[in-house]
């Protein structure tokens, strides 16, 4: 590329969200680049909700990803308390009908090798190593963008529309002074693999999560033997300058030492990496030639495992907007993100309001309770597995326990929720 190019569309970032946009909007015939700068540290494993599957399925991922060496599938999750007293076990398969019954967890590397593979198998121009650097803007119009490759040549890129898949750097945030960090929740994570963990008694395929008053810890099995290990503290809890497997260690007995006890027989292997500042929200979500999707839109906590669902979901509909409006009138305005910034939004209030809820040692409770009214843990699981991303009915059996326990501890942003849902419908 020299000087000065056009397309139809820039996406920049080369995550779950950027390659399911690049997928479907090359699939459209929408001439698209990808900027896929490279993640700056290791990822290790995460959960892929249920939920996910059908987005991977309608991009034509969903055998490819099954099929990566260290893919394993999952049928449940479970959470107990950090002295290991009590614990729920959630199976997917006791979700609101229709239930799907399986999660997958993945190595991170792999799966997104795989996803920008697959969006440039359907066409689109994936360039690796390269990065966004300046929004290029014509009044209030954003026109493109200025990029670096990766010898460090700089060009001018132009476009019809630009999505913002940058993760939690969040490109076009970050440079219009857009993004904000949520000031109570300045949280920190230490992520890295380990060898030799104990089975999950209640199901050796499945996640655990393992939650403090103080932080949270969070174990992936995998398929090539290891579990991927996240623990998430206040940031002012690590000490900086000590190893992270030592830290993670260290932190785990004191926050949540029902799970450094299962650790203990186990070692770290591989690299550690620390996650910092990763809780924040864009003010602004979308414009005149651009919307924001995914992390670059909000993150607020791992806990729930539904960073990679929001993000692909995310970046489904603003696919869908840009298709839709250029066959209407060769350019994209503002208004026609509107239902990516709806859909956005309404994931985060709901799981942004059910990671706060858990914070509350009272609906903690509740939700780490073996016994649960029926209807109302389908609802959980349904929540769990992410089924939010069509007119559910978790909300319907949901949303009058979730009233009167909010009127017992006062989980207002839940409550909300709920009940906007319940009104729009
Ligand atoms: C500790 C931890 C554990 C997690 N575990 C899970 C889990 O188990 N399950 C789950 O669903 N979610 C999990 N998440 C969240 C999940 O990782 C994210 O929500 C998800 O990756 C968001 O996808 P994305 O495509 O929006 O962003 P990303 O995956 O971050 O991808 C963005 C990409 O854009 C690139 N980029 C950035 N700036 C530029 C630029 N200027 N130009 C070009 N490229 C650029 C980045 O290098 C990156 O590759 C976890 C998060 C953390 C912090």
């Amino acid at each position: 590329m020299s000087g000065v190019r056009s397309v139809d569309v820039i996406v920049v970032g080369g995550g779950p969200a950027g390659a399911v946009a690049g997928a479907l909007l090359a699939r459209a015939g929408i001439e698209t680049v990808v900027l896929a700068r490279g993640h700056d540290g290791g990822r290790g494993g995460e959960v892929l909700l249920p939920h996910v599957a059908p987005i991977l399925e309608e991009i034509g991922a969903a055998a490819t990803v099954s099929g990566l060496p260290a893919t394993r599938p999952s049928g449940s999750v479970t959470y107990r308390s950090g002295d290991g007293a009590h614990g729920a076990h959630y199976r997917f398969i006791e979700a609101l009908p229709p239930a799907l019954p399986t999660a997958i967890h993945v190595r991170r590397d792999q799966f997104d090798a795989a996803l920008l593979g697959h969006a440039r198998t359907l066409g689109a121009e994936v360039l690796e190593g390269w990065a966004a650097i300046t929004p290029l803007w014509d009044a209030e119009r954003l026109i493109g963008a200025t990029v670096r490759d990766p010898t460090g040549g700089e060009y001018e890129l132009r476009a019809r529309a630009l999505l913002d898949a940058s993760g939690q750097q969040s490109f076009l945030a970050s440079r219009m002074g857009w993004r904000f960090p949520y000031p109570r929740h300045r949280k920190a994570a230490i992520r890295g693999a380990f060898v030799g963990v104990p089975p999950n008694p209640d199901d050796p395929a499945a996640a655990t999560v393992f939650l403090g008053r103080e932080g949270w810890l969070s174990v992936v099995p995998l398929a090539d033997g290891s579990a991927a290990v996240g623990l998430v503290v206040e940031a002012t809890a690590v000490a900086r300058h000590a190893p992270l497997a030592d830290e993670l260690t260290r932190l785990a007995g004191a926050v949540v030492p029902a799970a450094a006890e299962w650790l203990a027989a186990a070692s770290p292997a591989g690299e550690f990496t620390l996650v910092q500042g990763f809780a924040h929200r864009a003010s602004r979500l979308a414009g005149n030639g651009f919307c924001l999707v995914g992390d670059a839109a909000g993150f607020l906590d791992p806990l729930l495992y539904t960073g990679v669902l929001v993000a692909m979901a995310a970046a489904a509909c603003a696919a869908d907007d840009i298709v839709d409006a250029l066959s209407r009138h060769r350019r994209v305005d503002s208004v026609d993100f509107a239902p990516t910034v709806a859909l956005t939004r309404s994931l985060h209030r709901l799981y942004f309001g059910l990671v706060r809820a858990l914070a509350d040692p009272r609906f903690l409770a509740v939700f780490l309770a073996g016994s649960r009214p029926l209807r109302a843990h389908a609802a959980m699981v349904s929540l769990l597995a992410g089924d939010v991303l069509r007119p559910g009915l978790w909300h319907r059996a949901l949303r009058p326990r979730l009233l009167k326990l909010a009127a017992r501890t006062s989980l207002l942003p839940l409550a909300r929720e709920s009940a906007e849902r319940g009104s729009r419908r």
